[in-house]
């Protein structure tokens, strides 16, 4: 067992230093757990986590990274494993689990390798070598295509989909996506744009999943604010306020001066007067259409519904963003200061019945590229798994329609680099050799994890996987997890952005490599008592 060294004077009492070999591979370690612990997620017939919160509530995932950011990870090696879940997801929205696989594969291959006594820079240099010469192998891999190949881009949307929502809603699913995603496309001199910011999905339980709907526009889930309101406004001009529209009961002033039944018509008279003054300046600026972030008084309702002006009430702070950036209309604290010039636009603002329920259709907005997606189903949970489907879909999909390549899935694209990355490797000479051998090994854990996960014999399928590999044209070889065949994913219709995949391995790689190059952690006396809790420490010692 390693011996972990005392804390040195210059640290308070209970906390922890650990140095050299001994930080390693506690490292080491505590990253490999957290890759472990994903893992059997991987893939379509990957397995679900339970996740339970401490209020008691119950979510039921296979995402990587919702898994990664609901469970307490304290270590700080472990910390940067989920930072790569993290990254992954900001940067594709989708292969969280490849990259922690990744990440903890490469911990493993390292380990084997300290075992040989190559040393830890030799390690991290052939890693970075073999990263670089990875990226490069992958991009000679990729397949272009375009927005209009609507076949590839369902495809795309249904792999990243597979496993993670019931079959038969996919393909629905997978319609939706793309169909959002155009719409949210633009394109100038053959470059297209589209942000996920431009994609809203709202979701709603009820109803069942063939209700689920797109939007060309926006989507807000509130009904009109008073049912004398107009249903319907053609040539929308909008005005939103983030200040109710109501006159505050001043206290003590207004006590002191009722008195007399007199003398409290004439207060109501006054603040009547004063909710006038305030519609008066919202129709006077030509608004038809009033979003308002806080509340807005009966009377005041009377008065907009008068006016003819339909408008929504306690409309969230995210919302109101929404609109804004969707109609133009420029956000305004109160009534009484609103300008025509503040107004957005929309062709058309709309109360429709969904389902059973009320919600405000925006369309025709001034920002063309903006989507809604509406997602309903029977319970809480089912709408919520619904909609992180759809954002890894729309997550790939936005990768797909920027840089306009693809390639294949369920680990023909790992398998294939490992292939030719190992007959690099023998071109290198001295012990890097063994690293970038070692980096080849850990991206064939990809194809291992899909195969296990899949209940195939893991050695089987990859021998097979490795021998067909080595023929002509099979590139795109890999395994049909439903008979362990291996078969062409391009005909199979299993693709992935080929940015998911640089993502994955640039990010496994480099935290990776930070973790091995650390040789010292000093922990804070927080750190040695709660890895003391979690039998961290233990297990890394016992391990050693
Ligand atoms: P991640 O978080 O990395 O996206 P997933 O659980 O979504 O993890 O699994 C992704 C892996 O599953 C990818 O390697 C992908 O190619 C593979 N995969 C997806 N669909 C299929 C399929 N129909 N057959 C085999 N492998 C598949
Ligand atoms: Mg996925």
């Amino acid at each position: 067992m390693a011996n972990i060294k005392q804390p040195m004077g210059i640290q308070p009492e209970g906390s922890q230093r650990y140095t050299g070999k001994d930080a390693l591979r506690m490292n080491i370690m505590a990253g490999k757990i957290v890759a472990e612990i994903i893992k059997t997620t991987l893939g379509p017939r990957g397995m679900d986590k339970m996740l339970v919160e401490y209020t008691g509530d119950v979510m039921i995932t296979n995402d990587g990274a919702t898994i990664l950011n609901k469970i307490d990870i304290s270590h700080p090696a472990a910390k940067m494993i989920v930072e790569v879940a993290r990254t992954q997801d900001q940067e594709v929205g989708d292969g969280t689990t490849t990259a922690v696989v990744l990440a903890g594969e490469l911990l493993k291959k390292a380990e084997g390798l300290l075992d040989q006594d190559v040393h830890v820079s030799t390690i991290t240099n052939g890693y970075n070598i073999a990263t670089e010469k990875a990226i490069e192998i992958l991009k000679e891999l990729g397949e272009k295509i375009t927005i209009d190949n609507e076949k590839i881009l369902l495809e795309v949307a249904k792999t990243s989909m597979t496993g993670k929502a019931a079959e038969k809603s996919i393909e629905k699913l997978a319609k939706i996506a793309v169909d959002a995603v155009k719409i949210a496309t633009s394109t100038e001199d053959g470059i297209n744009s589209v942000s996920k910011n431009d994609i809203k999905i709202t979701i709603k339980e009820g109803g069942g999943l063939e209700d689920s709907a797109i939007v060309k526009g926006l989507l807000v889930d509130e009904n009109r604010a008073s049912d004398s309101m107009p249903q319907k406004i053609k040539n929308a001009k909008i005005a939103i306020l983030t200040n109710s529209i109501e006159v505050k009961k001043t206290g003590i002033d207004a006590k002191i001066r009722i008195t007399s039944p007199e003398n409290m018509q004439a207060f109501l008279d006054q603040e009547e007067f004063m909710l006038k003054r305030m519609i008066d300046r919202i129709t006077n600026a030509g608004a038809n259409v009033v979003i308002c972030q806080k509340s807005i008084d009966e009377t005041a309702l009377h008065f907009l519904s008068k006016a003819g002006v339909y408008a929504l009430k306690s409309v969230s702070e995210k919302e109101i963003k929404k609109i804004s950036k969707v109609t133009g209309a420029r956000i305004v604290n109160m009534a009484l200061d609103l300008e025509p010039s503040d107004l957005g636009k929309a062709e058309l603002v709309e109360e429709r019945k969904v389902s059973d329920e009320y919600m405000t259709f925006i369309e025709g907005c001034q920002d063309p590229k903006a989507a809604s997606i509406l997602v309903r189903g029977g319970t809480k949970q089912f709408v919520e798994t619904v909609e992180r489907a759809l954002d890894d879909a729309i997550g790939v999909l936005i990768a797909v329609v920027k840089e306009g390549i693809i390639c294949t899935g369920a680990g023909s694209t790992e398998m294939e680099i490992a292939k030719r990355l190992s007959v690099f490797a023998n071109t290198l000479k001295g012990r890097e050799q063994l690293a970038v051998k070692a980096f080849a090994e850990a991206l064939e854990g990809v194809p291992k994890a899909i195969a296990e996960n899949s209940g195939l014999d893991m050695i089987d399928i990859l021998v097979n996987l490795r021998a067909a590999h080595n023929k002509d044209n099979s590139k795109n070889m890999g395994i049909n997890i439903k008979n362990g065949k291996i078969e062409d994913m391009l005909k199979a219709g299993v693709v992935e952005p080929l940015k998911l995949k640089e993502q994955a391995i640039k990010s496994a790689s480099e935290s990776a490599v930070m973790i091995l190059r650390i040789d010292d952690v000093l922990a804070g006396r927080e750190l040695a008592k709660s890895e003391a809790n979690r039998g961290m420490t233990r297990a890394a010692q016992d391990m050693m």
